[in-house]
């Protein structure tokens, strides 16, 4: 360079997408299965087409760069594998808050139309995100790109839904799920968030259906007591001793449900005596399911109050929360209300107050399908770097 003065600053620009462009028209990226060498290959964890690439996935592209260029230059055949992924409800969100941003819903405008929107936000977002890989420098086989919904990839979705469906690893049932009115759609543990949050504790009186006595129980969700099927205090409890066993009258519905006995009651939370909402509550359901109690579903799957609910029916959940409580002070069987911190459940996507409901939904048994898998760690078949993680895959 003799003669030639340096810059005195980097210039990426006009250095990384000439070498870019002199790597990808040479097709130095692309993996040919006929090539010398050992495979080595990379599928790119697929980047959701919510948005754009964000530092995280800077540092892992780097990451995934430098594992498959070291190993290219070692004289392996290497791939890197690049794609985007739909993220399917996610990505509906998103194009709804733009839909939101023009004053309309995905109702207004229509299944198809709404769903030519998605396509349309696939397309800006996801190319957009191959650019930002392609100014990493990232050394992506571009040959191959996929979408997760491509039709192979669809395809391959199926064909294993299928053949997990007839191996009985794949069933449905009915099950307590969280679920979001405001998605319609069952979310996992994961998305779901807990918030702590300002609410009440309602402490309401059932009577016994003959007799003058009573059972006080304590509830955040009073409108949920139009779903209960019983109500329970721990076998142990002294205070119900010779009680278990009653029929008690269900306020509001009128009715009949039993007093009964399980070991799940906490003796120390209010009166030791607690409804049982089976449709709505994950713990209740379980003791429905020991003692063989029905279940009556009051809230559907957009938040609102079902026939069941009686008087109720139709009333969006937290209307119905008030006026049940209301009625029930003017029947007098709302013993006191008290300012209560709970975690409450939001929609990791729209933060809507997430409802624990009964459904049918599919499962997947994993035990049989993890066992191999953890074999193969076990035998050094499959090896986790670092190892110290072994143990969480084992779990
Ligand atoms: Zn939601």
């Amino acid at each position: 360079m003799a003669g030639q003065e340096q810059d005195k600053a980097y210039d990426p620009k006009g250095i990384e997408e000439r070498w870019y462009a002199f790597w990808t028209e040479r097709g130095f990226f692309h993996a040919d299965p006929s090539r010398p060498g050992d495979a080595y290959s990379i599928v790119i964890p697929p980047p959701n087409v919510t948005g754009s690439l964000h530092m995280g996935h800077a540092l892992n592209i780097t990451l995934q760069d430098v594992l498959i260029r070291y190993h290219r230059m070692l004289g392996r055949n290497t791939l890197w594998l690049p794609g985007t992924d739909h993220a399917g409800i996610a990505t509906q969100n998103v194009v709804e808050r733009e839909l939101a941003k023009e004053g309309i819903s995905r109702q207004d405008l229509g299944r198809e139309k709404f769903i030519a929107r998605v396509w349309q936000w696939k397309e800006e977002s996801g190319g957009v995100i191959l650019k930002q890989l392609k100014r990493l420098g990232a050394s992506c086989d571009w040959e191959r790109e996929r979408f997760t919904m491509d039709e192979g990839l669809s395809r391959a979705v199926r064909e294993a839904f299928v053949r997990l469906y007839r191996k009985g690893l794949i069933y449905r049932g009915r099950y307590i799920i969280n679920w979001c009115p405001r998605c319609r759609t069952a979310l996992s543990d994961l998305e779901v968030s807990y918030e702590e949050t300002r609410g009440a504790l309602y402490h309401i009186r059932y009577p016994e259906l003959s007799g003058r006595r009573s059972v006080v129980v304590a509830t955040t969700r009073p409108e949920t007591m139009l779903g209960d099927t019983a109500v329970a205090v721990n076998p142990g409890d002294k205070r119900y001793s010779g009680r278990v066993g009653a029929t008690l009258r269900l306020p509001l519905a009128n009715r009949p449900i039993p007093l009964i006995s399980d070991e799940m009651v906490d003796r120390g939370f209010g009166t030791g005596a607690v409804k049982i909402t089976p449709a709505h509550d994950p713990n209740d359901f379980e003791v429905a399911r020991r003692h063989e109690l029905p279940s009556v579903r009051v809230i559907d799957e957009s938040g609102k109050m079902t026939d069941e609910a009686g008087a109720f029916a139709g009333m969006d959940r937290f209307a119905c929360r008030e006026a049940v409580v209301e009625r029930l002070k003017a029947e007098n069987l709302l013993v006191k209300e008290e300012p209560y911190l709970h975690n409450v459940g939001h929609c990791y996507r729209c933060h809507t107050v997430v409802e624990p409901s009964e459904s049918i939904q599919w499962f997947v048994r994993t035990k049989p399908l993890a066992e191999p898998a953890i074999r193969a760690v076990k035998a050094g078949e499959t090896r986790i770097v670092p190892a110290q993680w072994e143990k969480t895959y084992f779990e």
